[in-house]
Order: structure tokens, then sequence, then C-alpha cells
């Protein structure tokens, strides 16, 4: 009879395993029930608008469900993009507090959330979000570029400057470009005080991140003529001209009383003769006209300008050609007429912007450094065409 009960045994063991089975089904089964009752529920107040509850409910079901993280981040960025910052924290913050989500999951999150205080304003709770996740690979590049973002908006020049190390490491040009302001700017302020030397030594690190910084150029150039280094000021000058033709026009003049300085203005007006040649710039025909009238009399440049008019005619340049007929004309009816058509020219001239940001299109008669619509740097530059250079 013993023998009987220790066969049955393994039937026994069957049954067990069988009923346990059917037991994890059945939770199994309950937590899909529960999940999708969470998420029906979610989504009907979502539907009617009532997105404070949606969130509740839809956050709940993550608490079931790892695979519902993605459906949580397009949740979130459809209210940041609608403006319901909240409401976007709430979810990004309550998925970084997720201990059980894979590190990847996580530090999405936590560059979520940053991207959020951003939105919201909240700089010094962005920055910590951005600098945490500095080690991680795959958002050190993002983290630096929104890091910068912030110290440009607190103009904290210094702590972009901290981040060089990183930035070079990864040699990012647009960062580095970025960063090569930051020094600039920092220039600027020692360049108030007179601070020769740590002008020089920031610049040439502007230089070092970006070689083709006009603007680091152009404040050495400044800092040089006020040292009365007026030779290497003119080196200076003609190392923008080779960075940015566009931007050029903007420090000619500059470049003309550092020659005077030294006596070789005829050395100036043979390089803003090329200058002229290879741009078409109207500002430096303008400039090179100057020096045809003084050299070769009226009648030469008047035939020059024609001429280049002809080529590429500008507003600027037949302004100045009204002036130069002007100039030889007897005071007669015909002068009188001359007199009204630059009047017209200046005050058509006077409502045109002369600059243009070269990556938004933004237009400004002032020069900015940082375009204020689009925060890029160095973009504002004199407007090309008819109405410009
Ligand atoms: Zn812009």
């Amino acid at each position: 009879m013993s023998e009987l009960l220790f066969l049955l045994l393994p039937v026994a063991m069957g049954y067990g395993w069988f009923m346990g089975r059917n037991s994890v089904k059945q939770n199994q089964h309950t937590a899909k029930q529960d999940l999708s009752i969470k998420y029906s529920t979610g989504l009907n107040y979502l539907l009617s608008n009532q997105e404070d509850k949606a969130i509740e409910h839809l956050i709940e079901a993550l608490l079931l469900e790892d695979d519902t993280i993605e459906a949580h981040f397009a949740m979130a960025n459809l209210f940041r993009k609608r403006g319901e910052l909240d409401r976007a924290l709430k979810i990004h913050e309550h998925l970084v507090r997720q201990k059980h989500l894979p590190t990847k999951d996580k530090q999405h999150a936590a560059f979520e959330l940053g991207k959020d205080f951003l939105s919201a304003g909240l700089y010094d709770r962005a920055e910590a979000m951005f600098l945490k996740l500095l080690k991680a690979k795959t958002y050190q590049t993002k983290c630096l570029s929104y890091l910068l973002q912030i110290y440009q908006s607190t103009k904290d020049w210094q702590q972009g400057i901290d981040l060089h190390k990183a930035i070079t490491k990864i040699n990012d040009k647009r960062l580095l470009h970025c960063l090569a302001n930051f020094y600039c700017e920092l220039a600027t302020l020692a360049k108030e005080n007179d601070q020769y030397i740590e002008v020089v030594e920031l610049l040439e690190s502007a230089l070092k991140c970006d070689p083709k910084s006009s603007r680091a150029n152009w404040l050495l150039a400044e800092i040089y003529e006020e040292h009365q280094q007026y030779n290497e000021a003119c080196l200076c000058y003609q190392a923008i001209y080779h960075q940015d033709k566009e931007f050029f026009p903007d420090v000619i003049e500059q470049m003309q009383h550092c020659y005077q300085q030294q006596d070789a203005e005829d050395e100036f007006f043979q390089f803003i003769k090329k200058v002229f040649e290879e741009t078409g710039s109207a500002s430096a025909l303008i400039k090179y006209l100057s020096y045809l009238e003084r050299e070769k009399g009226n009648k030469t440049a008047q035939e020059f300008l024609l001429m280049a008019l002809k080529r590429r005619p500008t507003i600027r340049g037949f302004q100045h050609f009204v002036k130069m007929q002007m100039s030889v004309q007897q005071r007669n009816v015909e002068s009188e007429h001359l007199e009204v058509i630059k009047e017209l020219i200046s005050a058509y001239l006077n409502v045109k912007q002369r600059y243009n940001c070269r990556n938004c299109g933004f237009n400004s008669s002032v020069h900015y450094w940082s375009c204020p619509s689009c925060h890029d740097w160095e973009q504002l530059k004199p407007v090309r065409g008819l109405e410009g250079e």
C-alpha cells in the first residue's frame, strides 16, 4: 500500500505544477487586464481634455509594463510642444524616479527633463541635469550644446570656457565656434579695463577654437590699434578679409586709419582695389574711387565707376555716381535736380536694413555678434545685392 502512495507522488507534483502554471497565467492575465483598463481610462480622459487625470492613469500604467515607456516619452513631448510644460515635467520626473528602468531609458528621461527645465527658464535645474549627463556618450554633444546655450543666456562666459576640455575632446566645430565667442566676450570685458595681456591671450584662445573667427581678429586689431601697434592691426584686418569676405566691408575705415598711421596709404588702396575686384563690394569700390579721384582726377574716377556699375549695379554705387556728378556741376537747374535724386536715394537707403543674419534671415540696422533671433554667433553681415554691398 505504501508503495502505491509513493507512486502517486509524481502525479501530485505534476498536478501542483499544472495548478501553479495556471495561477501565473491567471496573474499575468489580470495584470494585462489592469494595464488595458489603466490605458483605456487614461485615453478616455485625454480625449475628453482632462489631461491631468489622463496623466495619472497613464503614469500608473508604466508601473505595470516597461514596454509603455516610449508612449510616455511621446506623450510628454506632445505636452512640451503644446507649451504645457508642467505636464511634460510631471511625466519626465516620474520616469527619472523609476528605479527599475534600464540606464538607457533613465538617461533619456533625465535629458528630456533637462530640456523641460530649459524651456521653463529654470536654468540652474536644467544645467544640473545636463552636467550629470556629460559622461553619457549618447548625450554628450547635445548636453554641451544646451549648457553653452544656458551660459550664453546668463552671460556666464567663464562657465562655458570651463567646458573647453570636453568640447575640444569631441571636436565639434559648431560648439568650438560658440566657445570662441565666449572667449571674445571675456576679451571685450578685459579690453574695457585695458588688460592688454589678458585680451591678447583670450583672443589667441578664441582663434585656436575657431581659426575662422573674424570677431577675434577684429578685437585683436582694435587692441593693437589702441596701443599704436598699427602694423599688427593691419595684419589682423587682412586676416579678416581672408576669414570672412562678407563681414570685411565693416572694417575698411578702421583699416585705412591704421595704414595712414604708417604712411602706407598707397598699399592700403592697392589692397582695397584687390578686394573690389574679388568681391565687387560697394564699400570697397567707393573707397577706391576716393583714391582714383585724388590721384588721377574726377574723369578717370567717373569712368571707373560707370564701368563698375555696368558690371554690378548697386544703389550705393549709383548714389556715389550722383555725388560725383554734382561735384563737377556748376550751381544751376541741373544740379538742383541731382540734389533731389541724391536725397531720394539717401531716404531710400536709410529705411533699408544694413545687416542680415545668414543663418535665419533676421534683418537689422545695427550689428550684433549674436543674432537676436536665432542666437547664432557672427552671422549678422552686411546685406549683399542691389540694395547692399
Ligand atoms: Zn539669426
